[in-house]
């Protein structure tokens, strides 16, 4: 163990975990009326202004701020950007007390524990060690403290946008694993436009909930027959499922209209546009078979995926240190599920994302494990130490 993670304490990083676990910081892009990320990022701010760093908190929208805090060095140093979101999903449904963390059987429980405020504390917690262990370094030290990642990224987008560094860690649950590819997505919206008419009237009206059924049966062949062949070897099965349908007034009425929202995923190495193009197809095909199929596509969110660079520096150093913390191997990985850590890679800064392991994400009982933080902490207070020595 380095001297910085050496000063780590556990009570203090577990405190610092609860303190963030009790302010409310539900997305209000997700949750009507939801407070957001204004409270907490008040405390983050002051406590990395009570440590002497150069804080600033730009609105990535109407009172939904960032906090960029940044450690500055002697210079001619490597510069490293911590990141890890502020904003979590609602607590409707969950079943413990979301804002009151709790302790029991090595875990700590509340909304936001695991995704993504225990990152948040093990970072926040490894700049305070690096700067109590007496360390010098020369390059910077960046916590990006973000909003909005679990809606549509503002936070991440504005800071790819307005920093650079010469290494990214993205705080999220990776079992001190080094995940360094994840898929991109969509949400599309398909319409199928039909005609109304009067039930009796056939030869006037069009059924556009009849032509969204064919368009099911062929989204469920595409997704059989192409896109569960679509694995890469660490993000996994393209992802594909059906989320909402709606369409149609009244039973005595021909349905003038019928729309389908789905999301759909794409492998490191494609883009959406292969996704979009499969889609635009099948759509295309139905309307060459039957002059009366009419449909339109609308894309609400297209993101793309992520692929890190295993060998990068930054990667390096956080293995090494995962080891000689835990005694442990700190595997590559990868998921299928979409993180702020594209965009800030393909802004040219080299990315991966890192944390303890939690459960219970999005769901009514959430929670991470408490000697997982303390270890991230430990092995993020080192990495600091090292990768911008
Ligand atoms: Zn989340």
């Amino acid at each position: 163990m380095g001297a910085a993670a050496e000063t780590i304490d556990p009570g203090v990083v577990l405190a610092l975990l609860a303190d963030l676990v009790r302010i409310n910081s539900v997305n209000p892009f997700l949750v009507l009326g939801a407070p957001g990320e204004a409270e907490i990022a008040r405390f983050v701010a002051q406590r990395m202004e009570r440590q002497g760093l150069d804080v600033r908190t730009p609105d990535v929208a109407p009172g939904r701020p960032n906090v960029i805090a940044r450690w500055r060095g002697t210079g001619g140093g490597r510069t490293l950007i911590l990141n890890a979101h502020m904003d979590t999903v609602g607590v409707a449904g969950m079943t413990i007390p979301p804002f009151e963390p709790r302790i029991e059987n090595g875990s700590l429980y509340g909304r936001g524990s695991a995704d993504t405020k225990a990152a948040l504390a093990a970072m926040i917690s490894a700049i305070e060690a690096v700067q109590r262990a007496g360390i010098t370094l020369r390059g910077d030290v960046v916590l990006a403290a973000v909003a909005d990642e679990e809606y549509s990224s503002l936070g991440s987008e504005h800071l790819a946008r307005t920093e650079k560094a010469d290494g990214c860690i993205v705080g999220e649950d990776t079992q001190l694993n080094r995940m360094v590819a994840h898929q991109g997505f969509a949400w599309y919206e398909i319409q199928t436009i039909g005609r109304a008419a009067h039930g009796m009237h056939p030869e006037q009206g069009i059924d556009a909930i009849a032509a969204m059924g064919k368009v099911l049966v062929e989204l469920d062949r595409l997704d059989r027959e192409v896109l569960s062949k679509n694995v890469h070897p660490l993000a996994g099965r393209c992802v594909f499922h059906n989320g909402t349908i709606a369409g149609g007034v009244e039973p005595g009425i021909y349905p003038a209209s019928c729309a389908l929202q789905i999301e759909i995923g794409c492998n490191p190495g494609e883009t959406m546009a292969v996704r979009r193009a499969e889609i635009d197809a099948i759509l295309a095909r139905l309307a060459a078979e039957d002059p009366q199929f009419q449909s339109r596509v609308i894309t609400h969110i297209e993101r793309a995926p992520f692929e890190g660079d295993p060998h990068a520096e930054i990667v390096r150093t956080l293995g090494a240190c995962v080891e000689d913390i835990t005694g442990q191997e700190s595997r590559i990985v990868g998921e299928n599920a979409w993180m702020d850590a594209a965009l800030i890679q393909s802004a040219g800064i080299p990315t991966v994302v890192f944390g303890p392991r939690g459960g219970g994400f999005h769901g009514a009982v959430e929670w991470v494990e408490t000697d997982q933080v303390v270890a991230s902490a430990r092995i993020l207070a080192d990495t600091v130490a090292r990768f911008c020595a």
